[in-house]
């Protein structure tokens, strides 16, 4: 056991002149308090606060929470009394060690029913001084060093509160080290088959590999002599449990070196670290997509790094992370290490901002019953804890999405929702949320919240108000288009139009109000004409003869007018669009969904069409029948599911590519652009290569409405003589 001289020094070893007496104070006071108490192992109890007291110290923590740490347990397992702490050791102090106390008997995971108020509890514990966080997860941490002495069938529960709750906090307050710590514990209590497996492979690999690894970071440091000196790189072993992570994502098969390895170099300054990026990236090549900077965008929980991957000595891929030492001791200790970078420019402010204000949110709610009534039912479901940037925790049912997330903060937040990002990554917003999961909502102030997102959310909350906004989101376009056909028929008969207008018709024509009317007529159920007879009763012209609008599969081209072209709403429902339930619903090109169409594949509506997640770039758009997509074959985790959903009244037109061999005589050129120009359709670009003296091979990029359009135009050319195969063009 720890001796008390040697906890002094510990503390002295990062502070100057440390508080000794509070040190020996509290290491005596514990040790008498403890006496004889034994811990599950054997051992006397009060080992268990000395080396919750050593991890602190391990953090680099102040001697009040190294006190606390000691006291910790006192209050609840022994004679101790607060106004004892209080009068020994300090009002301030007492408060730790009694916040401590009233966490330490909340479950957090097995009574679900308790779940929301002990939570809340527990926020308002941590509220006052994150000391007190901080001091419980060193103690969580020595309960999971030391859980095998426990008794079988209480590990189970322990390692998944752990999983779910302490060691995503502790990643949340950026302390990775102890986040991953936690996580392997709980990993190899829960799922005791697969750690042995990941980590006998892991000592294997590590064996064999030992050389190679050594000679990498050699051949790196020495190149990287040339920035500076000093710049060392150093090798890590991934942890089991991030390495399982990627498995069930079916991200590796486990069996390359950097599946397993990671370097990483550190420097002395900011700049250094381009540097040394540059120099990597111009001696070995880059591995696509796999560059990241979060120096200059650190993310949330303030980690700092720049990553990237090269094929690099070897020929063997190499993973790095390029950052200072204080970077890194950030990104080791989180909010435990601010104290001793106060005064760089990692951090402005309190680090502890965000998760005050969290708490203070959670704990200004007066009536606790009010509280759990809110989360109650979504806590019947398994659920999951995100946070927002901010650091606010949401609970959500298992199975919630992004758009159940941002319904939860609130509804405007759901209703302008369009994408989001899931620990800083682009990801679309029908992926299903883990624990501990940070959620930014990218919003949009002219999204209307698709209908489709009603299969894909969890939560009663997000279904009513996509029901409701696209409830009103449908009329308001039909309405919209109410105006424009009834502008467009006044014009022809020449009167002017006026919404004020319509008030005096609204009972000949049954209508309630101007909006009902206005979509009634733009569903198509009430006839322009009509409302015209409705407004001037006087009005008595022959009837405008219009021709027949072609119906091309549920488009209406509105009697010779360009303006007016759209969508037939029934059409959607047609045939060729499989039941995608579940999907991701795109809505063309002029969103700020970070969507995109692949620009050579030339998918439009009515293709089935796929989405290809890419990092920093969102989603792209392929058809089916792209043959890129055999390049992102292998990765089927980045394939999405999307379906289209184009507005009714959408008159966006997709850019599509055909091929035809036309016959060399005079004219066919413009027979085949008069063809297509008929069928209202545009020509982007015509490139004409001869192939031989009877026939030119011509390449035309089109702009279409979708499939059908595009048909109807393959369809007719095919039939002019001067034509002689024509195809679509899919690269
Ligand atoms: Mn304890």
């Amino acid at each position: 056991m720890m001796r008390q001289y040697e906890l002094v020094e510990r503390v002295a070893s990062y502070k100057p002149d440390p508080d000794e007496t509070l040190l020996n104070k509290a290491y005596v006071y514990a040790m008498q308090k403890h006496g004889t108490q034994k811990r599950a192992s054997g051992d006397p109890y009060f080992s268990h606060p000395l080396e919750v007291a050593a991890i602190l110290t391990d953090l680099k923590l102040d001697e009040e929470t190294v006190a606390v740490a000691l006291l910790h347990d006192t209050i609840e397992d022994t004679d101790a009394t607060r106004k004892e702490i209080d009068s020994i050791f300090g009002e301030r102090i007492g408060r730790l060690v009694e916040g401590l106390t009233k966490i330490k008997k909340l479950d957090l995971v097995s009574q679900k029913a308790k779940q929301a108020e002990n939570l809340r509890r527990f926020m308002l514990a941590v509220s006052d001084d994150v000391r007190v966080l901080l001091v419980k997860l060193a103690d969580r941490l020595h309960n999971m060093r030391t859980l095998h002495y426990v008794k079988p069938e209480k590990r189970g529960r322990i390692s998944q509160e752990t999983m779910e709750f302490y060691a995503p906090l502790a990643g949340r307050m950026g302390m990775q080290s102890v986040r991953e710590e936690l996580e392997d514990l709980s990993f190899c209590h829960l799922y005791p088959d697969a750690y042995t497996t990941i980590t006998d492979r892991l000592k294997e690999m590590a064996s064999e590999n030992r050389t190679t690894i050594e000679k990498i970071a050699a051949v790196i440091e020495a190149q990287l002599a040339e920035c500076a000196d000093n710049i060392t790189v150093s090798y890590r072993q991934k942890s089991p449990f991030s390495i399982f992570k990627k498995m069930e994502r079916k991200e590796l098969t486990f069996d390359k070196l950097y599946d397993i390895f990671g370097f990483r170099v550190y420097t002395h300054n900011v700049a250094q670290c381009y540097q040394v990026l540059g120099l990597i990236h111009t001696r070995w090549p880059m591995v696509p997509g796999r560059f990241k900077d979060f120096i200059s965008t650190p993310k949330q929980n303030g980690y700092q790094s720049l990553h990237t991957a090269v094929v690099g000595p070897s020929n063997q891929r190499v993973e790095l992370q390029i950052r200072t030492h204080e970077m890194h001791q950030i990104a080791t200790y989180g909010v435990a290490a601010h104290a001793h970078y106060k005064d760089t420019e990692i951090f402005g402010g309190d680090p502890y901002a965000d998760l005050r204000t969290t708490i203070a949110q959670l704990a200004q709610n007066p009536d606790p019953e009010q509280f759990l009534e809110h989360t109650k039912l979504e806590l019947f479901h398994d659920q999951v804890f995100c946070f927002t940037p901010k650091g606010r925790i949401i609970a959500l049912p298992h199975g919630a999405t992004p758009i159940d997330f941002a319904y939860a903060v609130h509804t405007d937040l759901g209703n302008s929702c369009v994408g989001c990002k899931i620990d800083g990554k682009l990801m679309p917003v029908v992926t299903k949320l883990r624990n501990g999961n940070e959620v930014e909502i990218i919003r949009s102030k002219d999204q209307t919240p698709p209908a489709a997102w009603l299969d894909v959310v969890a939560t009663g909350k997000a279904q009513a108000a996509i029901r409701k906004a696209s409830r009103e989101a449908v009329r308001k376009q039909y309405s919209g288009l109410g105006v424009r056909l009834l502008q467009r028929s006044f014009d022809k008969v020449g009167r002017d139009f006026g919404r004020d207008m319509l008030e005096p018709a609204l009972k000949k024509l049954s209508r309630t109000s101007i909006e009902d009317l206005l979509a009634d007529v733009g569903r198509g159920e009430l006839e322009p004409h009509l409302v015209i007879e409705a407004v001037f009763p006087d009005y008595k012209a022959e009837r405008v003869t219009q021709e027949t609008p072609t119906k091309e599969d549920g488009w209406f081209a509105m009697a010779a007018a360009n303006m007016l072209k759209f969508r037939h709403p029934l059409a959607k429902k047609g045939k060729g669009q499989p039941d995608q339930t579940g999907s991701l619903p795109i809505r063309g090109v002029n969103t700020d969904l970070p969507v995109r169409f692949s620009p050579d594949s030339g998918a439009v509506p009515g293709d089935r069409i796929v989405g290809i997640l890419e990092e920093g770039v969102g989603i792209t758009i392929y058809p089916i029948q792209a043959a890129q997509l055999l390049d992102s074959s292998e990765n089927a985790h980045k394939w999405i599911d999307v379906k289209w959903d184009l507005d009714p009244d959408s008159n966006v037109l997709f850019q599509t590519k055909i091929s035809l061999n036309a016959k060399n005589e005079p004219g066919a050129l413009g027979i085949i652009a008069e063809t297509i120009g008929k069928l209202d359709c545009n020509i982007k670009n015509l490139t004409m290569s001869n192939q031989n003296t009877d026939f030119t091979a011509m390449e035309i990029e089109l702009e279409v409405w979708d499939l059908n359009h595009l048909e109807t135009v393959i369809d007719q050319l095919g039939r002019k003589a001067v034509v002689n195969q024509v195809k679509r063009e899919l690269t």
